[in-house]
């Protein structure tokens, strides 16, 4: 059996709520459950987080950082049974995990339930409350066991979460043979289109009989939990917020933009945000310093998604045709050809001091709430979305899978903040499933008329910025998000 490792002293407070966080072991979830642990330890409760070795070794930096400023949160290890999983040893979060291994690993996550009870049990004080990501449905049993509630977290916005339930509920895609072919969601107000392709549901469409099971076992989960917590505010998407809990006829605690419990002056905590930053925070800074206000577009496309040599090479000539500065954050820089290895090389002698190239992880949100950074371009992944929207950015939109192109709907068609670059089909998981290669054209247009000078380009930054204050304001004393912590804190704490 899997052995904790807690390095914590016991947390203090019995008549606290005493939240455990069960992250997804992949950034994208356990960054934004990590914040929203230690926003609710900021309102008083005792938090305890769960995680494989890998993934508490991304997010231990910003939790020791907590704990020292006296927040009651502890972060807890659970290694997989890699050999018994058929993993490769310490293969235990979503950027280490082959991609052939998936469901080996979902399986072997699933098995830490009953280490993590056995730990909880011992380990004072009683929980109570399990906040779990969506992923992992086998938390229904864990909070069976410890007899305490459970609320579904999703690092997601309600509009998303709507649409995928509506076309779900309706049976949207019924009688449609083809998987690109546009459907209006039913059931809002305002007509989206989506396709089956864009949208499937969660841990739908993948033609293995094990993963439509486990889309089922996740749907069920989901509906039998006690709540939700979202990372989105209400003043965002009222609409959808309500919505969505009256859909699923269940409570919904709007936490967001949880990246915002880094404070400005925290440089330290948040350049090691979710991971260790391929380049020197100080360094990064200067480079910023450097640029005029609003001039740079920061790209990423997130934890998971890998460019291929050739669109490298098109984005590549496109950011140095735009002429504006840029960071460009390259997750797999090592898995590139030779010839877009050298591209980059001779990029970077070509665009020399406007240009950054950062060759893996980047201190995202320090960067983006840089003044000299104007737009971002991103693949619409919601944690992404929400840090442009906390820094009053507007976004270049460019999804690849998942959540990403409802979440760039939100961005362009509901907010009016975003530009597409017009892709409408998914790449697959980690690798192009076709050739779809956005050109550099199209790069320098999107970028120009994100930074650019235009009225309508102008609109759009007013609307960001707005957009920005309404976040702030959901998160101070009296906002909707963290009048929604308090309750939380409130709601679930120990009978004393
Ligand atoms: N992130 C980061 N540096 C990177 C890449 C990603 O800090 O170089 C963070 C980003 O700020 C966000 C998360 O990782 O909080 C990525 O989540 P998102 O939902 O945007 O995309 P995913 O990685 O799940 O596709």
């Amino acid at each position: 059996q899997a052995a904790a490792t807690d390095d914590t002293t016991a947390c203090r407070t019995q008549a606290a709520a005493h939240f455990v966080f069960v992250p997804l072991m992949a950034q994208g979830h356990l960054i934004p459950a990590v914040d929203t642990a230690l926003l609710l330890a900021t309102h008083g409760a005792v938090c305890t987080i769960v995680g494989t070795p890998a993934t508490a070794a991304r997010v231990r930096q910003t939790v020791d950082s907590a704990r020292l400023t006296g927040l009651q949160v502890r972060l807890v290890e659970f290694p997989l049974d890699y050999a018994a999983a058929g993993l490769p040893e310490g293969a235990d979060n979503a950027d280490n995990v082959p991609i052939e291994c998936m469901q080996s690993y979902f399986e072997a996550v699933a098995l830490l339930r009953a280490p993590i009870e056995i730990y909880l049990r011992a380990n004072a004080p009683f929980p109570t409350c399990v906040v779990s990501d969506f992923c992992h449905p086998w938390t229904t049993v864990l909070a069976a066991n410890l007899g305490v509630p459970r609320l579904s977290f999703f690092s997601m916005c309600a509009f998303c979460l709507l649409c995928q339930h509506n076309v779900e509920r309706f049976g949207a895609y019924a009688g449609v043979a083809d998987d690109n072919e546009p459907v209006a969601v039913p059931g809002l107000e305002k007509r989206f289109v989506v396709t089956r392709a864009q949208a499937p549901g969660f841990f739908r469409g993948i033609p293995i009989p094990w993963w439509e099971e486990f889309a089922d076992y996740v749907e069920r989960a989901r509906a039998e939990a006690d709540g939700v917590i979202m990372n989105t505010f209400e003043e965002m998407e009222p609409e959808y917020v309500t919505g969505y809990a009256a859909a699923r006829k269940m409570k919904v605690w709007t936490v967001g933009p949880v990246s915002l419990y880094h404070k400005r002056g925290a440089e330290g905590t948040l350049a090691a945000r979710g991971n260790a930053a391929a380049i020197d925070a100080g360094d990064c800074l200067r480079w910023l310093d450097a640029k005029d206000p609003g001039s740079v577009v920061y790209v990423s496309f997130g934890s998971i998604a890998r460019a291929e040599g050739k669109q490298v090479v098109e984005l590549g000539l496109g950011l140095e045709a735009s002429g504006h500065p840029f960071i460009w954050v390259l997750r797999n820089a090592d898995d590139y050809d030779a010839a877009a290895r050298a591209f980059l090389d001779e990029l970077e002698v070509r665009v020399a001091e406007r240009g950054l190239l950062v060759r893996g992880w980047a201190p995202q949100v320090l960067i983006l709430s840089h003044a000299a950074v104007g737009g971002f371009v991103t693949h619409c992944g919601w944690n992404s979305t929400m840090e442009a929207v906390a820094a009053g950015l507007p976004m270049v939109t460019w999804p690849h899978f998942t959540d990403q192109f409802l979440n760039e709907k939100m961005a362009v068609e509901v907010l009016g903040i975003g530009v597409s670059v017009g892709v409408t089909e998914p790449l697959m998981y980690r690798a192009a499933e076709k050739e779809t290669v956005v050109g550099r054209s199209v790069v320098e247009d999107a970028v120009r008329s994100v930074i650019g000078g235009e009225e309508e380009a102008e609109e759009r930054r007013r609307r960001a910025r707005a957009l920005a204050i309404k976040a702030r304001a959901a998160m101070q004393e009296g906002g909707s998000s963290h009048r929604n912590l308090m309750d939380l804190v409130d709601r679930f704490k120990a009978a004393s």
